[in-house]
Formats: C-alpha cells, structure tokens, sequence
C-alpha cells in the first residue's frame, strides 16, 4: 500500500501539485489529517480511468476515509460501491472493485475525476474551494479530445462543468437523467449523487442510477 501511494505521489505532479495550497481551508483539514491518518494518501486525488475515454465522470470530493485514504477517486468510499459496481455492470471496467487502488480495476472509454480534488470537512465544499479547483477540471477535459459526454454526479458537479464551460447555469436546470447539449459541442448529463445519503434515503435507487448508465450507453453508440 506505501509503495502503491509513492507511485500516485508521483504521478499526481503531472496533474494537481501534491502541495496544492489554493484553499486555505483544505490545507488546514489536510495537515490534520496528516497528523491523524499518516498512512492515508491525504493529497489532491488525481482522476483515474482512460486517457481515450468518451466519457468523463464529475464526482465531488474525495471522501475522507476513502478517496483521501487510497488516493484513487470513490474508492473505499461508499459511493463507490454502486458507482464501480454499475460502471463493470455497463462495460465501463473490467476486474474486481475490491476498494483499494492495486484491485487491478481497469476503466474502459472513461474516466473519473471530482469537482474538488481534496477531501472537505464534513463532506461540503464551499465556493471559494470549487472555483479554485476549476482549472484542474478544465484541463482535465481539454486534455482528452476524445470526450464527448460528461456525467455530473450532483449538483455541485453539474454547476462546475457549467462554470468551467462559462455557461449560464438557468439555462441548463438540474434534473436526474437529463441530458444537456452544451455550447462547446459536448454533452452533458445529471445524475443524483451516488453518495450514501441518497441512496439511504431512496433518493437514489440503483435502477435509477442505471437508467443513467443506459442514456449513456445509448448516447455514446450512437
Ligand atoms: N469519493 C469521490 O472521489 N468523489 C465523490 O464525489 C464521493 C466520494
């Protein structure tokens, strides 16, 4: 696990710094964690799937005794046992979600980043922090020309692909399965967070988080 941890460290240079000291906040929750949890990655989790990909997925943000302690996004977190268990169910990965980043899982035509890329406390981001984490996400997507559809898993995933893309967000209204054109050319579609919360309260269930999966995968045969 140590070892697999330096090689993320590594590559996380290419993309978000590992020191990343944008959000003062953040920083603060980052150095108490360090403290607290040495072993966990505790760093800005790099997005993990298919440099090739035609889909992206936006989550929010790491998770604290998830994504923040593999450093791979959703992993080990709850989220990530419907969101991985439904991606190998449509084809998007092939292998075993065993919830720690050597289980060997191997995304197919996506890829998986996060509004945010350090864990929040609480769970919420604020603005401040979602704003400075845009350039990331910006340049996530401009890096891979090959995308053609974005799943916003959220809210607040929804409002920061729309402000990365300088779109006006009433014309683009939050809803479960809606696809929206965007102006570049590309596509977008909602979907309610995966989290626990909505699926605990039912907000979620996984034939809708599936109903999503087969817009999706209808959309990209086409
Ligand atoms: N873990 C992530 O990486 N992102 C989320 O949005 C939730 C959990």
């Amino acid at each position: 696990m140590k070892d697999l941890m330096m090689i993320d460290r590594q590559l996380i240079q290419g993309d978000t710094p590992i020191d990343c000291s944008l959000c003062p906040r953040l920083v603060e929750f980052r150095k108490e964690n360090q403290e607290k949890y040495p072993d966990f990655f505790n760093g800005p989790v790099p997005s993990f799937g298919d440099m090739n990909a035609e889909l992206i997925i936006v989550g929010l943000a790491p998770g604290l005794k998830g994504a923040n302690q593999t450093g791979r996004p959703f992993t080990g977190d709850y989220a990530g046992d419907l969101l991985y268990e439904t991606m190998i169910k449509f084809g998007f990965a092939r292998g075993h979600y065993l919830k720690t980043p050597d289980d060997g899982l191997n995304l197919q035509n996506v890829m998986i980043t996060n509004a945010v890329r350090c864990v929040p406390p609480q769970n919420k981001t604020i603005a401040s922090e979602e704003k400075n984490c845009r350039p990331f996400l910006i340049r996530q997507i401009e890096s891979q020309p090959s995308i053609k559809l974005i799943l916003t898993l959220g809210l607040v995933a929804h409002n920061a692909v729309l402000n990365s893309f300088n779109e006006k967000k009433s014309a683009y209204k939050f809803a479960h399965g809606a696809l929206h054109p965007l102006s570049n050319g590309l596509h977008m579609i909602n979907s309610y967070h995966c989290s626990r919360y909505n699926t605990n309260t039912g907000r979620l269930t996984t034939e809708m988080f599936e109903e999503v999966f087969q817009k999706i995968t209808d959309f990209l045969k086409q």
